[in-house]
């Protein structure tokens, strides 16, 4: 996808004449991910059938408790301004959680947690209070669509860092140091990977975070699908380094608790950092939402019951992965196979955009082109979908490609 911003493609009307991206945008694509979403969405308005695996979504409600804290947070008048890095409450329940369940690192603080408007923006935060211009940031790739152009919203350089099927389109810690100069000074990681669903095994992150320390490498780790795994548990940066010192780890509530229009993602950050990214967010929305942030607490808080939610969303999950696999197994079409998160990107045998428009178009299957991911030969699918939508979706997929 190389949608362009707003007024940058021809003009045609005299407002859209007038307008000229300013220099900071100028660069910017809009996000396929989201363009995919909002594509199926205007096509079923139109009165089309589609079936929508382009949506990085879970779709299933948020879980009945999570709801009741949210309205009990209504009720009892949470509606004002917090602070922007987020309630105290919220603050330590995350500190706690990651505490409890990484053991590796220094002990994490209320003070190293920024609360921000869904991951999205804590990642924005991190980019833009790390990198500038002059500054190379090594992405393995494929990769999640944003991580580039934020880094190039932060007027960084962007370089991709190409993994090899042979390891699920991975990237090895050899791999970065060859695509490394001086210039390089952070590395965004994440695992499991949007697009590709491969989880990095503690061995090999342990590898790529050694290199990064040797360096001297700022650690971006996405670990936003660490709870969508579908074997071992997914290795998180916080078990694996010595010292978070260069290390921000990003997480929310979206994916794993089925919470994305909440919009709660949090940065774990060295304190600096957090204050940075504070500073930063107090004069761009400051808090994220009251009432988002009490609910969050409760998914927090309330394991049990948030356990029992998320095994339950998993178990769906890994259905759903195990029938699309076994659709393009039988056909013999090229895929990674995924391990986490919910993505199964598939070989488009050719260029994955015009794939994915044909798929669309005639067989009302939303997908997202593998250019948005910097893989222009893949597509996405996303099997977060009822399972009929996903054998039907995947079953079309493999008509087309067949085709193809
Ligand atoms: N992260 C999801 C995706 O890749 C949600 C959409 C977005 O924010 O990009 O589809």
């Amino acid at each position: 996808m190389t949608a362009t911003v707003p007024g940058t493609s021809p003009a045609r009307t005299p407002a859209e004449a007038a307008f000229t991206p300013s220099a900071n945008i100028v660069e910017l694509r809009e996000s396929a991910t989201i363009a995919v979403s909002a594509r199926a969405r205007a096509l079923r308005a139109a009165g089309r059938t589609i079936l929508d695996l382009g949506a990085g979504e879970p779709d299933f409600d948020t879980p009945r408790f999570i709801r009741a804290a949210a309205e009990r947070a209504i009720d009892s008048g949470a509606t004002h301004y917090t602070a922007t890095e987020g309630i105290l409450s919220l603050r330590e329940a995350i500190a706690a959680e990651a505490n409890d369940r990484y053991r590796g690192s220094d002990p994490i603080t209320p003070a190293d947690v920024v609360v921000s408007n869904g991951s999205k923006q804590s990642l924005f935060n991190a980019c833009f209070a790390l990198f500038g211009a002059g500054d190379e940031v090594l992405i393995p790739t494929p990769s999640w669509t944003s991580y580039y152009e934020m880094v190039g919203l932060a007027r960084a350089t962007a370089v991709p860092v190409f993994g090899t099927r042979a390891r699920g389109l991975k990237v090895t810690a050899a791999e970065l140091a060859a695509s490394a100069t001086p210039r390089t000074r952070g590395l965004i990681l994440n695992s499991p990977c949007n697009p590709t669903g491969s989880v990095y095994t503690a061995a090999e992150l342990r590898e790529i975070l050694s290199l990064a320390a040797t360096r001297g490498w700022w650690v971006l780790s996405d670990e936003i699908y660490i709870r969508i795994v579908y074997g071992a548990p997914a290795a998180s940066a916080l078990d694996l380094v010595h010292t978070r010192d260069r290390l921000i780890v990003i997480n929310g509530v979206a994916k794993a608790y089925a919470m994305t229009g909440w919009r709660i993602g949090w940065a774990i950050a060295p304190r600096a950092v957090a204050a940075a990214m504070t500073a930063l967010q107090s004069h761009t929305t400051s808090n994220a939402s009251s009432i988002s942030q009490h609910a969050t607490v409760a998914a927090l808080q309330e394991r049990d019951a948030a356990e029992a939610a998320i095994a339950h969303m998993v178990g769906h999950f890994r259905a759903r992965r195990d029938a699309a696999t076994a659709l393009l197994d039988a056909a013999e079409i090229p895929h990674v196979r995924p391990d986490g998160a919910f993505y199964l990107y598939v070989d488009a045998g050719g260029d994955g955009a015009a794939f994915a428009t044909r798929l669309l178009d005639r067989y009302g299957v939303a997908v997202v082109p593998g250019a948005a991911f910097y893989t222009p030969d893949w597509v996405r699918v996303s099997y977060a979908a009822p399972i009929e939508s996903v054998v039907e979706g995947v079953t079309r997929l493999v008509e087309v490609r067949r085709g193809a």
